[in-house]
């Protein structure tokens, strides 16, 4: 059989885009390697704008919904912003994916769980994806299998990461009593919501967070390969001024090390008939780290492409999802990996952001909107310059120099 569509990887962006392409009516299959539900180092905070761009209720698996957010400075300030509104969900990612995964599948596509993708070959009219079990023939490949790509690889479209477009992260799920997690990040109005947490300064160009579930904490260190740390000592001493700060006991059984593309999309994100969508297209945001959003967004596009190019709409092929992806979102991302740039240029910077924020409610409130996603980082950007051209001359300079 010769399916219209194969997607590789089970994650937000394969399983959304295999949902999205079964609804248009086109013969889809997905391999995923695990078997699902499956464990994925992630923070698994989703910003209100998940909710807007998929057409699924996922409220059963939202362990809590974010109020705000508390943000540490490296010399030990702390910047509070709390709203009314919610800002914010916090899920268990294994519970997530397996949702979206099931979805996809009650929407129609093929799901085969416990195979894996080891090679791909590109014919004239079809496309070949070989697996461990067998080979799967499509007209068109979605490579949704994350930052490891083996779709992006074996087709070369992106054969590795250089230590600049990396981040490296140490991320643990941490068992905690949910009395805890109100008493830590619960919301200081009395509500069961939470606030995110972020270090800064925790390394000198990364950061770390504690996001509360329900009855699970996810901490968790990250920075660019490139300027790599001491990471493991830089986690060892996050987590016990952790401890320390809460007089909580820390369990770090469910420790993983993960990577997270974070200098923005890839240049070229296509052959003719491969899209990579998500991770594998280094779709995530390098302000916040966010990803699930765009692979949403990026699963979305490949699948009404994919369905454009199956009913051989004039003038559609896969460089339409390359146009298609930049004007959603490929140049938002751009300007995210400007304001990280300036953020996380150094401790100096970071102090500096943070100290805006503490000393000024309008920073302090675009700062919030920044990191959690609210408005477009061009939104973000142009308010942030403004303000701090005229109320914080010096400091702009300063961070600039
Ligand atoms: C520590 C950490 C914390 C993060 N925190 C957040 C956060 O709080 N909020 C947020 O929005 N983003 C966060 N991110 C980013 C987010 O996790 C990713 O952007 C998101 O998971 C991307 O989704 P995806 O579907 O592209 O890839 P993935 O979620 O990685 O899914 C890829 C899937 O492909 C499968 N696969 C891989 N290779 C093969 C193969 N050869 N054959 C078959 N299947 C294969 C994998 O098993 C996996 O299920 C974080 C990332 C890390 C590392």
């Amino acid at each position: 059989m010769v399916y219209d569509l194969i997607v590789v990887g089970g994650g937000p962006a394969g399983s959304t885009c295999a949902r999205k392409a079964a609804q248009l009516g086109l013969d889809v299959v997905l391999i995923e390697k695990h078997h699902h539900p499956r464990r994925k180092a992630c923070g698994g905070g989703l910003t209100t704008r998940v909710r807007r761009a998929l057409d699924v209720d996922f409220s059963p698996v939202v362990e809590r919904e974010q109020c705000g957010l508390r943000l540490f400075s490296p010399s030990g300030l702390t910047v509070e912003e709390v709203r009314a509104e919610t800002t914010g969900y916090m899920v268990r990612r294994e519970d997530f994916d397996h949702l979206l995964l099931r979805e996809a599948e009650r929407a129609g596509a093929t799901v085969m769980e416990g195979v894996a993708v080891v090679d791909v070959v590109e014919n004239a009219n079809t496309v070949d994806v070989i697996t461990d079990e067998k080979t799967y023939s499509g007209r068109l490949l979605v490579g949704a299998d994350g930052v490891n790509s083996t779709v992006a690889r074996r087709t070369g479209i992106k054969t590795r990461w250089r230590d600049d477009e990396i981040c490296l992260c140490i991320e643990a799920a941490v068992p905690m009593d949910p009395e805890d997690i109100v008493r830590i990040v619960g919301d200081p109005n009395g509500s069961q919501r939470v606030l995110i947490e972020i270090y800064f300064g925790a390394l000198r160009h990364g950061y770390a967070w504690a996001f509360g579930k329900r009855a699970e904490m996810s901490l968790g260190i990250g920075v660019l390969v490139s300027e790599l740390e001491d990471l493991r000592g830089a986690w060892k001493r996050f987590v016990l001024s952790f401890e320390k700060r809460y007089d909580v006991r820390i369990d770090l059984s469910a420790t993983t090390a993960a990577r997270v593309p974070l200098k923005g999309p890839i240049d070229n994100t296509i052959a003719s008939r491969v899209m990579l969508v998500g991770d594998a297209a280094g779709f995530v945001s390098p302000a916040t780290g966010e990803g699930i959003y765009y692979a949403i967004e990026s699963g979305k596009i490949a699948a009404e492409i994919a369905r454009d190019i199956i009913s051989e709409v004039g003038g559609v092929s896969t460089e339409t999802y390359q146009q298609r992806w930049q004007k959603a979102f490929g140049k938002d991302l751009g300007v995210a990996n400007f304001l990280a740039g300036m953020m996380f240029h150094s401790i100096e910077n970071m102090e500096a952001v943070c100290r805006m924020a503490y000393d000024d409610p309008v920073m302090r409130a675009y700062t919030f909107e920044l990191i959690t996603g609210a408005v477009p980082y061009r939104t973000s950007r142009n308010r942030l310059v403004k303000r701090m051209l005229r109320k914080h001359l010096r400091t702009a300079i300063k961070m600039i120099l």
